[in-house]
């Protein structure tokens, strides 16, 4: 099936705040763009019956967590670790020759939502160190075509519930930012710009309170996010960390595209567009190694 392109007036929503620095904290006013992030229903269905039965915690951890646990080595720290998130950063990063082992994830069998797994969720970021931690929770609740579209249509209960636990995913993210913060590592929390959940007061009050923490915005059709037919999709995206190098790396990758992009709305070629586009293209995932790469030279303590 062919794709549904449409020229959209330029989504720009960043004229000039593209770095909000300690110095300009205050929530930036989000437009409601089509072009934004928005998930599949069915998909968050699947998720979230996944996650009503996985409820119980009744789950193998992995093997190595019981090593993991011992581990106090600087030398056998890891270099990156990924929550909310099926193994992507870590493969690309053992590629490279860093340290990873934990992607966290439904798929990897952690529920988040389960406050047993989100306490041995902190103690293997303790145990580990990871020098840059990827937080990834999920958006869909918190995207504004998801508001306008499929929330007005849900049954109020299945409406409650379904915040409930995005918001609990989302607080449940602030505090391994603070974990991370404390533990003298990076994090990086990435959300669509357009996300309601920019002006969660905990999310805001983190922004502002956590040393170094500031917030990058940049454009995905930069990084080489493409629909299944090919076309170029934007996807504005937010970067929130402490990493000075990830502002560095990420601050110029702005869209310049002179061709129209592809609405991350429907399908192409037989897949949902938006859940395609909530896959890290390759790019991203290079971009985000290359910065945790220039965050930890130095620091002696991931050599
Ligand atoms: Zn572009």
């Amino acid at each position: 099936m062919a794709e549904h392109h449409v020229i959209m007036p330029e989504e720009d929503d960043t004229s000039s705040d593209e770095v909000d620095t300690h110095a300009n904290k205050v929530p930036e006013h989000h437009v409601i763009m089509p072009d934004e992030d928005d998930s599949s229903s069915d998909e968050f269905d699947a998720r979230a019956n996944k996650m009503s039965t996985t409820d119980n915690c009744k789950r193998n951890l992995q093997p190595e967590f019981a090593a993991a646990a011992c581990i106090r080595n600087t030398a056998t720290l890891d270099h990156v670790m990924e929550v909310f998130s099926p193994p992507r950063l870590v493969p690309a990063a053992i590629q490279r020759g860093l340290r990873g082992h934990w992607s966290l994830d439904l798929d990897t069998g952690w529920n988040l939502l389960c406050s047993t797994d989100q306490d041995r969720c902190c103690q293997l970021v303790e145990s580990c160190r990871p020098g840059m931690l990827m937080l990834s929770p999920p958006c869909t609740m918190f995207s504004p075509l998801q508001r306008m579209w499929n929330i007005p249509k849900m049954d109020p209960a299945v409406f409650q519930s379904r915040m409930a636990a995005a918001n609990k995913l989302l607080h449940f993210t602030v505090t391994l930012m603070k974990l991370q913060s404390k533990l003298g590592g990076g994090f990086c929390f990435e959300h669509p710009v357009a996300a309601s959940s920019w002006q969660d007061p905990l999310v805001v009050h983190a922004v502002a309170t956590i040393p170094d923490c500031q917030v990058v915005n940049f454009d995905q059709c930069t990084i080489g996010l493409r629909s299944p037919a090919g076309g170029i999709l934007k996807k504005r995206t937010k970067l929130c960390t402490n990493m000075p190098a990830i502002q560095a790396v990420f601050l110029d990758k702005q869209c310049r595209c002179t061709v129209p992009h592809t609405r991350i709305q429907g399908s192409g070629l037989g897949f949902n567009i938006a859940a395609h586009a909530q896959v890290y293209p390759s790019g991203f995932v290079q971009a985000l190694l290359n910065s945790c790469e220039k965050y930890l030279e130095g620091k002696r303590f991931w050599q």
